[in-house]
C-alpha cells in the first residue's frame, strides 16, 4: 500500500507519557505547556461564567486566565508565611456555593498542605508547573488531586523549550481529556485501530506536544543528575547559609511534615523590603543575578476583586532568589554563597 501521508511518529510522544505515568504512577498526558493543561482541566471540570475558583494570589497568571477564559472568577486565598503556599485553612472561608474547584501551587516545588486541601470534598487541580518529583507523604506532587498539571517550559527543572503535561488522577476524565486534546474530535480512538473514521464530538483544542518536543524531554527525564545537581546545589545553600539567614532574621525555604521539595527555587525571605533591594543590587554588584518572583496577582490590572491577601503583599517583596539551575557550577556557588557571607 502507497502511503497517503508522509510517514509520521508519535513514538516519542508515548515513551515519554508512559515513562511518566510508571514514575508518577497515574495517567499523564504530555501538552504544549502547563498553561494549557491548565485550560484542559478547566475543560474538563465544566467550569461555566459565574464560577468561582480558589487559587492563591503568590501564582504565574495561568493558573487564574485557565478558568478566567471558561468566564469563572479567581478566589484569591493568602499564603502561609512559612511554605509561601495556599493557606489551606484560610480557604474555608472562600468556599461558596459556587466554588467549583480548589487550585493549590506548590511553589518552589514545596508541597501544599494536601491533607486539608484534600478533605474540603471540592475538584482539586495541583499546579505542579515547579514541582515534579517532589513528595508529600511518599506522593508525587500533582498525583494527589483530581488533576495535576507540569511545566516543561524553558525555565522549568525539566525541559525541552516549551511543554507540559496533565496528569489524569481520576480516570473517569480520560476518555474527554483525549477528545479536548485533539481538538474535539475522537482521532485517539482512531490511531488505536478502534474505529475507521474520526470524527468531531466534543469542544476541544490543539493540546498535544510535538513529537520531536517529546524527544528532547525523554532525555531530559532519563537524565536523572538534573534533580540531583539541583538537589545538592539547594543543601548547599543551605549548609552555608542557615546560620548566615538566622542571624540576620532571613528566612529560608521551609518544608512541612512529609514532604520532599523539588529543588525548583531556593528562595530566601529578607527581613524588609530595604534589606532585599539593598541585598539585591550588592549581589549584582558582585556580578550574581538574583530575582524577585511573582507579582501578586490580585494586585495585577487584570483583577477586578477586591481579595485580602497581606501575607503574599509582605512576602512577594521580601523574597529573593538566587541562581539554582544545572547548569551552575560548585565553584560558581561558592562564589554566590561567599558574596551572601561577607555581605554585612
Ligand atoms: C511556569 C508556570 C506556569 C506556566 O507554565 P507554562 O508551561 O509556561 O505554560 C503555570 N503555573 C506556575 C505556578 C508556573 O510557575
Amino acid at each position: 500500500m502507497i502511503p497517503f501521508n508522509s510517514p509520521t511518529t508519535t513514538k516519542n510522544i508515548e515513551k515519554c507519557e508512559k515513562l511518566l505515568s510508571e514514575l508518577l504512577e497515574t495517567k499523564v498526558l504530555l501538552t504544549p505547556s502547563c498553561t494549557s493543561a491548565l485550560e484542559m482541566t478547566a475543560l474538563l471540570l465544566d467550569i461555566q461564567p459565574g464560577d468561582e475558583v480558589i487559587m492563591p494570589s503568590f501564582t504565574f497568571p495561568s493558573t487564574a486566565n485557565a478558568f478566567m477564559l471558561r468566564g469563572a472568577m479567581p478566589v484569591f486565598c493568602d499564603i502561609r508565611p512559612d511554605t509561601l503556599n495556599i493557606d489551606e485553612v484560610l480557604i474555608s472561608k472562600l468556599i461558596t456555593k459556587k466554588t467549583k474547584a480548589i487550585v493549590p501551587v506548590h511553589y518552589a516545588g514545596i508541597a501544599c498542605e494536601m491533607d486539608t486541601i484534600l478533605n474540603y470534598d471540592l475538584p482539586i487541580v495541583e499546579d505542579n508547573a515547579h514541582g515534579l518529583f517532589g513528595t508529600y507523604q511518599n506522593k508525587q506532587l500533582g498525583t494527589m488531586g483530581t488533576f495535576g498539571t507540569l511545566s516543561f517550559h524553558h525555565t522549568k527543572n525539566f525541559s525541552c523549550g516549551e511543554g507540559g503535561a496533565l496528569l489524569i488522577n481520576d480516570p473517569e476524565y480520560l476518555p474527554r481529556a483525549e477528545v479536548l486534546r485533539e481538538k474535539g474530535t475522537n482521532r485517539q480512538l482512531f490511531l488505536r485501530g478502534e474505529i475507521s473514521k474520526y470524527t468531531w464530538i466534543d469542544l476541544g483544542s490543539s493540546y498535544t506536544m510535538a513529537d520531536t518536543l517529546a524527544w528532547i524531554l525523554l532525555s531530559q527525564i532519563n537524565t536523572q543528575n538534573i534533580q540531583m545537581t539541583r538537589r545538592e546545589l539547594f543543601w548547599t545553600y543551605w549548609d552555608y547559609l542557615d546560620t548566615w539567614a538566622k542571624v540576620r532574621g532571613v528566612q529560608l525555604p521551609t518544608l512541612i511534615k512529609d514532604s520532599k521539595p523539588a529543588y525548583h527555587i531556593f528562595w530566601m525571605v529578607l527581613p524588609t523590603i530595604e534589606d532585599r533591594i539593598e541585598l539585591q543590587l550588592y549581589l549584582q554588584k558582585r556580578g550574581v543575578q538574583s530575582t524577585t518572583h511573582f507579582e501578586p496577582l490580585h494586585l495585577s490590572r487584570m483583577n477586578k476583586q477586591s481579595s485580602h491577601c497581606p501575607v503574599t503583599e509582605d512576602i512577594s517583596q521580601r523574597l529573593l532568589r538566587l541562581p539554582l539551575h544545572h547548569s551552575l557550577s560548585s565553584v560558581n556557588q561558592k562564589k554566590i554563597i561567599e558574596a551572601i557571607l561577607e555581605y554585612s
